[in-house]
C-alpha cells in the first residue's frame, strides 16, 4: 500500500470523509463502514442466511442513528473503527479503506 489517509474529518456528523495522499478523496456513510466490519463475527453474519421472521426484532440501539465513535490507527496499515452501537472489533485495512465508499475527487 502506498497511499496513506491525509486528513480524516466526519461530514454532516453521518458520513466519514478520508482524503489520500494520492489526492484522492473518499466519503463512507457510517453504516457502509459497518455493514463492511471485518471482524470474524461480522464475517461469520454475513455468510449466514437471513433467519425468516414474521416479527424481526429490532433492538433500540440499532434504531439509534449510527455514528463512529472512535477511529485509532493499528500500525501503518489500518484502523480500528469503534460504533455507537459499542461495536469496536474490526480492523478496517488501508486496502479495504481504498475499496469502500464514494469518491467524491478522483
Ligand atoms: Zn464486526
Amino acid at each position: 500500500m502506498n497511499v496513506n489517509p491525509t486528513k480524516l474529518e466526519l461530514v454532516d456528523g453521518t458520513r466519514l470523509r478520508i482524503t489520500w495522499s494520492d489526492s484522492q478523496v473518499r466519503d463512507y456513510a457510517f453504516r457502509e463502514l459497518r455493514d463492511a466490519c471485518p471482524c470474524a463475527t461480522c464475517r461469520e453474519k454475513r455468510k449466514a442466511p437471513p433467519a425468516p421472521s414474521l416479527f424481526p426484532i429490532v433492538t433500540e440501539a440499532e434504531m439509534r442513528p449510527l455514528r463512529i465513535t472512535a477511529m485509532k490507527p493499528v500500525g501503518n496499515y489500518a484502523y480500528s473503527i469503534e460504533f455507537s452501537d459499542g461495536h469496536n472489533t474490526g480492523i478496517f485495512t488501508l486496502e479495504s479503506l481504498r475499496e469502500l465508499g464514494a469518491v467524491v475527487h478522483p
